[in-house]
């Protein structure tokens, strides 16, 4: 493992955080070092620390320590990411022989020298009880593979060498704090403490040497493995990897689906759904046809810290049914006895443990399908992603702990305490939920004012959005533009065109690879052309009907077997046009293919009830694009209309916002927030139409 440490580096954090203490800038730097590095940090894991001396209010100096504030990432931390604390009365604490978890989150709350500072670490105790400046703490691969193996203790004294202790496996808080103090008060030139199945701390006066001694203890177990290990193939799987499938991705795609389907659940009278993350990548892929891997996904995490993003089990596919109605069966079967295996875990232990516990979901977040990969799920995109990188690591891991001895993880008791820790479950219920969260939409015709629209409220509700259209240059416009406020791991992008159905049917698979699934879709693109029924070429009009009827068809059709396999209904919001019931001359083109469209739609609410997916239509008016993202229907029929009115820009938007009973004009806001009142399921309602143009009497529907 490389250490990277730079004097130049470091010097430029003091003078680039030169308002803050010399100390913290360079508890920062090393912290950052830390993060950068994925076999010892993941999303949020590890913690940090510095002592040092600042004065207060009054001007007398007294002793304070930095720690890793909750919520901060040691990769890309600042000076703010840590929460300062009187030290004194922490110190205190060590003096009495037991401190409630409650108690002990109380102290650290109320020694806060800055009141709306985060929250410190649940690790923080550690911290203040224990005499060194710099504490760095870390959940190193390699020291999980050696610790969470048949005796790990005595392949970690071999690897690491004296200067290190290793102390049994004791869950985070005050008993933990006092435990380490007391083997560093056995041994003040201890450097190191590994915590079996968790971690390592390491010390030093100064920054640097806390660091160095991380990277020291990390390469010497990182040595001590590869040593073990040595020309054993780690993967076992047969080479080449017999391609167990016809078209992995599309079975994959599918696989995803009824996945999602098998994991949905309603809770609080909403929805709950899982999106996905896929690590279909050749090491995951091979990985996942390695002899003794599905034993593997039936054993525990590497740190109890994984358990609240990963579950403590993974589920192991060990082949995909080719008809969906077999996956359904073979599905049902594998979750329903995860979830039947989750219950009795927490009856169990809740009952051992005479706890008061509200259960947690008992679905999986990790699932290994045998010459597929692996797929995760989470909550989010960003929490699928955690899991899916938690993930890789933890097969990895748990292959090099075979070689070497058993991979032996800790017990469903410890782990128990860990996930349901009310430290830890207060985080959880600090999150609100969005109404959309878990949901993908796919908007078509997305680069345009409309669509962009509607992708941004679809976005503000929380869904997951596949951006599509077949102008890729304004879809990546609306794509960065929307990047800018909200999560990019949210929006997806996908070129494709409406009026094939095999570019409308790859388009859906990889949707389903990118996010899962499909649980709203919404056919908003459309083209227009202006020209009487005398003058409009025939070859015109076809294409208009391809994109605006034979484009709403497709994807619908497409979309079918998605709705389908995830057995979860779903919700399709077909953007038709306030011409349907008031079509105007010389838009004979558009005003038929969108009314072709409209029954469509309804024919598409009565098929699909049965499934539980609902069908309704929008009819806008005059929806106006902006500078950012125009309207291609505007664009085109606009500076008509401008002429034949006598009016400019401006004029013509005042002219229909003028035109209706509320005298409002109408944006593409407006629109999406229609889309997301019918994705909500809010009321139930099918085959309706809703007009959103300010008032059009002649538009009333019929
Ligand atoms: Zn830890």
């Amino acid at each position: 493992m490389q250490n990277i440490f730079d004097d130049e580096q470091s010097r430029f954090f003091v003078k680039n955080f030169s308002e803050y203490p010399e100390d913290l800038a360079l508890r920062v730097y090393t912290s950052r070092l830390l993060g950068s590095n994925r076999n010892l940090v993941l999303h949020g894991g590890g913690n940090t620390s510095v002592k040092t001396m600042l004065p207060d209010i009054t001007g007398e100096k007294r002793p304070v320590l930095f720690v890793k504030g909750s919520g901060a990432d040691l990769k890309s931390i600042g000076p703010e990411g840590f929460t300062g604390l009187n030290l004194e009365p922490l110190r205190k604490l060590r003096s009495l022989k037991k401190l409630s978890d409650e108690e002990m989150d109380n102290q650290l709350r109320i020694n806060k020298i800055l009141a709306d500072a985060p929250d410190p670490s649940v690790e923080t105790v550690v911290h203040a009880l224990l005499p060194p400046k710099y504490i760095d703490h870390t959940h190193a691969d390699a020291i999980l593979v050696l610790s969470n193996t048949r005796n790990g203790s005595a392949l970690l004294k071999e690897a690491l060498g004296p200067g290190m202790e290793v102390i049994p496996y004791i869950m985070s808080g005050f008993p933990l704090a006092l435990s380490i103090l007391a083997a560093y008060e056995k041994n003040p030139d201890l450097e190191a403490v590994v915590l079996m199945h968790h971690g390592l701390f390491t010390f030093g006066e100064d920054a640097e040497t806390a660091y160095n001694r991380t990277l020291e203890y990390v390469t010497r177990a990182e040595r001590f493995i590869m040593e073990r290990v040595g020309e054993k193939p780690v993967m076992s799987f047969p080479e080449p990897v017999p391609p167990m499938y016809k078209n992995p991705e599309a079975t994959l795609a599918r696989l995803a689906q009824a996945l999602r389907g098998a994991c949905a659940y309603e809770a609080d009278g909403g929805k709950r759904r899982f999106l996905v993350e896929i690590r279909n990548n050749s090491q995951m892929v091979g990985t996942s046809c390695s002899k003794g891997t599905d034993a593997l996904c039936r054993t525990g995490v590497l740190t109890p810290d994984h358990v609240i993003r990963t579950k403590n089990r993974m589920v192991y596919i060990d082949s995909v049914p080719d008809k969906d109605d077999d996956l359904k069966i073979y599905l049902d079967k594998i979750i329903g006895s995860y979830k039947e295996d989750y219950h009795n875990y927490f009856i169990t232990q809740s009952e051992k443990k005479d706890a008061k516990r509200k259960e947690l979901d008992p679905f999986p977040r990790l699932i290994l399908a045998s010459g597929l990969g692996l797929i995760a799920l989470g909550y989010t995109k960003t929490d699928a992603v955690i899991a899916a990188d938690i993930g890789e690591q933890t097969i990895k891991a748990k292959l090099y702990a075979n070689i070497i001895g058993d991979y032996l993880p800790i017990s469903d008791s410890h782990l128990f305490d860990m996930e349901y820790w009310p430290l830890q479950l207060k985080k959880l219920k600090k999150r609100s939920i969005a109404v959309l969260e878990g949901q993908t939409a796919l908007v078509t015709g997305a680069g345009g004012a409309i669509g962009f629209g509607i992708a941004k409220q679809l976005l503000k509700a929380g869904a997951a959005v596949v951006l599509a259209d077949i102008d890729e240059q304004r879809l990546v416009n609306v794509r960065s533009i929307l990047a800018e406020e909200f999560d990019g791991g949210r929006i997806g992008i996908q070129i494709f065109d409406v009026t094939d159905f095999g570019s409308v049917q790859d388009a859906f698979i990889e949707t389903s690879l990118k996010f899962g699934g499909l649980d709203i879709l919404v056919p908003n693109a459309g083209i227009a052309h202006v020209a009487t029924l005398e003058d409009l070429e025939p070859d015109r009009f076809d294409k208009v009907i391809d994109v605006n009827l034979k484009g709403v068809f497709n994807v619908i059709k497409a979309a079918i077997p998605v709705f389908r396999r995830q057995n979860t209904g779903g919700n399709i919001v077909v953007i038709s046009s306030k011409n349907v019931f008031d079509p105007g001359a010389a838009f004979g083109a558009y005003s038929a293919s969108k009314a072709g469209a409209h029954q469509l739609s309804k024919i598409a609410a009565m098929e699909l009830a049965s499934i539980g997916v609902k069908v309704n239509m929008i009819n806008p008016d005059a929806v106006f694009g902006d500078n950012n993202v125009s309207s291609q229907l505007w664009d085109l029929i606009g500076p008509d209309r401008m002429k034949s009115r006598g009016l400019d820009a401006e004029g013509l938007k005042e002219y229909y916002r003028n035109r209706n009973l509320l005298k409002q004009a109408v944006t593409a806001e407006h629109v999406g927030n229609a889309v997301v009142f019918f994705a909500s399921d809010q009321i139930p309602t099918t085959g309706a139409s809703l007009p959103v143009d300010g008032g059009i009497v002649a538009a009333f529907p019929r």
